[in-house]
């Protein structure tokens, strides 16, 4: 697909990477994903939305399952999940299959909240949540799967099943924390996940998921907002230098907060939903169909579900429908510009003289 494109995609990467509603913080604060970004783009060669809707257009045929790897409690992540996964079906025909993780969270004690978080942000989204064999029987539905907590070894193996089950044209991974070099995972503060973690213990190993699809050759691409979410290897230096955590945590692992994991397109954005939507915007504008994207009046109903099931916006622990502390309004406007982009790329402007 051409390069000819490149300006929209690069407008796109600006909306979702700007700092627009950001607050006055260390981490959140909006210079360094930007700086992540403008390293990441000259090393891919191409706005990053861009590329990672070109490839899902080449590699997902009609009826293809589509992984989306999303297992974040906080208003970050859903959303986003949630909206990607309606705009594969809307523009690919591809079955989503959403997998998470249902284990016990601190940040949502409740195991009855928790399992209604991703099926009911996807109803939000217009799609319909059902078992794996009715996924394919009617449009517009999602599949929602758990990856259990497990050790080291036994994650590989159903990492593997995982893929052998599904079979997925592409793997998508938004708002997954993975482990660093030193197997240590990280909030995005610095401080580890578990107190120590050995491999025979049984954590949330996602990353694995993403591991075994990069060693088969299935495309994978790869969304986050500070580094320490899988996928983020192939930019690791640039999140060392710009993340204030990025070098250096504050466990005794030394490692840093950075994900060892590969993926082959990654996404740095404002937060990790938005990147979502950038890829939905280049997914419309390559399909010529702006109603691939979803509009703001949805994605206040996506953020007003999600937070309604008692998810906590991940800075300020409210559940409020703000994502990192951003004016819920911030995600209507930028999805509203997002789509008014797409919109005005599809008009050609005749002027002869
Ligand atoms: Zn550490």
């Amino acid at each position: 697909m051409g390069e000819q494109l490149d300006p929209f995609g690069d407008t796109v990467d600006r909306l979702v990477t700007t700092g627009l509603g950001k607050l006055n913080h260390e981490v959140l604060n909006p210079g360094i994903v930007p700086a992540v970004h403008a390293e990441a783009r000259r090393i891919y060669g191409r706005p990053l939305t861009l590329l990672a809707a070109e490839r899902l257009m080449e590699t997902v045929e009609r009826d293809d399952n589509v992984l989306i790897v999303a297992n974040s409690i906080e208003m970050d992540g859903p959303p986003g999940a949630a909206a990607l996964a309606r705009a594969l079906d809307a523009a690919l025909d591809a079955r989503p299959i959403i997998v998470t993780s249902w284990e016990p969270d601190p940040l949502l004690p409740d195991e009855e909240r928790l399992r209604r978080v991703l099926p009911e942000t996807c109803i939000a989204a217009g799609l319909m949540p059902v078992a794996y064999d009715l996924l394919r029987r009617r449009a517009h539905r999602v599949h929602i799967h758990p990856f259990p907590a497990e050790c080291i070894t036994t994650s590989k193996v159903l990492a593997h099943e995982l893929l052998d089950r599904f079979d997925p044209a592409a793997v998508i991974t938004t708002e997954v924390i993975g482990r660093n070099e030193k197997g240590v995972y990280h909030s995005a503060m610095g401080y580890p996940l578990h107190e120590e973690l050995a491999p025979h213990d049984k954590a949330d190993r996602l990353d694995y998921i993403l591991e075994a699809a990069v060693d088969r050759g299935v495309p994978s691409i790869s969304l986050g907002d500070n580094g320490n979410e899988m996928g983020f290897a192939p930019i690791a230096d640039a999140w060392r230098r710009h993340h204030p955590y990025g070098a250096r945590c504050h466990c005794p692992c030394g490692g840093g907060i950075v994900s060892a994991t590969p993926s082959d397109i990654v996404i740095p954005a404002a937060t990790s939903n938005w990147g979502c939507y950038g890829v939905e915007a280049c997914l419309a504008r390559l399909k010529g169909d702006p109603a691939v994207m979803h509009d703001g009046e949805t994605e206040h109903r996506l953020l007003h579900a999600c937070a309604s099931v008692g998810v906590t916006d991940g800075a300020t622990v409210w559940c409020t429908p703000t994502v990192d502390g951003t004016p819920h309004l911030a995600s209507v406007y930028v999805v509203e510009l997002l789509h008014m982009t797409v919109t005005q790329s599809l008009r050609t402007l005749h002027r002869p003289w």
